[in-house]
């Protein structure tokens, strides 16, 4: 790793998905020096979704041309976009935040846009990856209303699972609920209500080895009793797999305030309990996750952060705050 000399920026944004990219285009109209770093391709997960059908005004778009539109955008007000990985955001004493990375840079700022998504936990059996977007969905608001009327089986036993299948039956004509263990993680409320759905079926103690299909997309889903080790086959046109989503914080040293399932907690301006470091999208606890909220998110975490640092300067007296 090479030692470079430190960048200094207003704000540095980490993640180029829709959060990231409309937290840069903020932040160039408040003329603010920004950059943002990102891993791989700006665009994030609609990188990872095929047809989008819900992002307001746009009626049916594809993800990759989302994408590229929303960095067009974001660059056309003069986001600087840096590809590179995060590997540590830590914030000094003086209140200054280094954030380094794997090319060896250190970038100093005094305000930190979190913007780095999280990655839904795969089942990682076979099918699961040649399906993706082609009945593997690991989004039922998203992909939902692509399978109506048709079977589909839903993998989990926790609150998203639960609460997916139970809103999946509105367009489903049937969903399978298949869950590995006998007793469901999700909280009472929304068994009771999921288990009195006469379009959910319970699967217990069963889990998915493998997903089958062909030139069209999912055909079924293979199912294996974990008590019997019995083998069925499940016709289902889809399969939404929940079993969990890992947020990508733990490139911050150092304790943040976050819920159970290690979302950030924000204030309304979007800023985490370490003053200066504010979170946008996916990285955030709340109650959906959407390319709206995403973009919601960021737009105040931009509008906040010029407001942040001019009351830093204003108390620092020294006008512009850089050193
Ligand atoms: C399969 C699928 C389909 C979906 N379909 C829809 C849909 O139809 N409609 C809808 O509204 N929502 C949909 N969603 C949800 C939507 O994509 C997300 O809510 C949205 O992308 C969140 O934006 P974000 O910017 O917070 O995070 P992300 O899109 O996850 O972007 C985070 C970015 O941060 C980067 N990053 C992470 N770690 C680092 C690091 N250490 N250094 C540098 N960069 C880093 C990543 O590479 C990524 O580009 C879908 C999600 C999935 C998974």
């Amino acid at each position: 790793m090479t030692n470079r000399t430190a960048r200094i920026y207003d704000v540095v944004i980490v993640g180029a998905g829709p959060a990231g990219l409309c937290a840069a285009l903020y932040a160039g109209r408040g003329m603010l020096k920004a950059v943002t770093i990102e891993r791989g391709a700006p665009g994030g997960e609609l990188l990872n979704t095929d047809l989008i059908e819900d992002y307001i005004g746009f009626e049916s778009i594809k993800g990759w041309e989302l994408a590229q539109k929303m960095a067009e955008h974001a660059k056309k007000f003069g986001a600087e976009i840096v590809t590179d990985t995060v590997e540590r955001i830590k914030r000094d004493a003086d209140g200054w935040f280094d954030v380094q990375t794997a090319r060896g840079d250190t970038y100093r700022t005094q305000a930190v846009i979190l913007t780095a998504g999280g990655t839904p936990i795969k089942l990682g059996v076979p099918g699961e990856k040649e399906f993706a977007g082609k009945g593997v969905s690991y989004c039922a608001v998203c992909d939902g209303a692509f399978f109506k009327g048709e079977r589909l089986a839903v993998v989990g036993g926790g609150d998203a699972a639960v609460e997916e299948a139970d809103y999946l039956t509105r367009y489903a004509s049937k969903v399978h609920l298949v869950h590995r263990r006998d007793d469901f993680r999700a909280s009472k409320l929304l068994q009771e209500r999921a288990f009195a759905n006469p379009k959910i079926e319970v699967i217990r103690n069963t889990v998915v080895p493998e997903i089958v299909g062909n030139a069209k997309g999912v055909t079924h889903a293979v199912l294996e009793d974990n008590t019997t080790g019995a083998r069925a086959n499940l016709d289902v046109g889809g399969v939404f797999i929940f079993v969990g989503f890992k947020p990508n914080t733990q490139l911050v040293e150092g304790h943040v305030d976050h819920d159970a399932a290690g979302y950030l907690i924000t204030d309304n301006r979007m800023m985490t309990s370490m003053a200066g470091l504010f979170a946008a999208g996916d990285v955030r606890s709340q109650v959906t996750r959407q390319i709206t909220t995403a973009v919601g998110d960021a737009t105040t975490a931009a509008i906040a952060v010029e407001k942040y640092l001019k009351s830093l300067r204003e108390a620092q007296g020294d006008g512009k705050g850089t050193r």
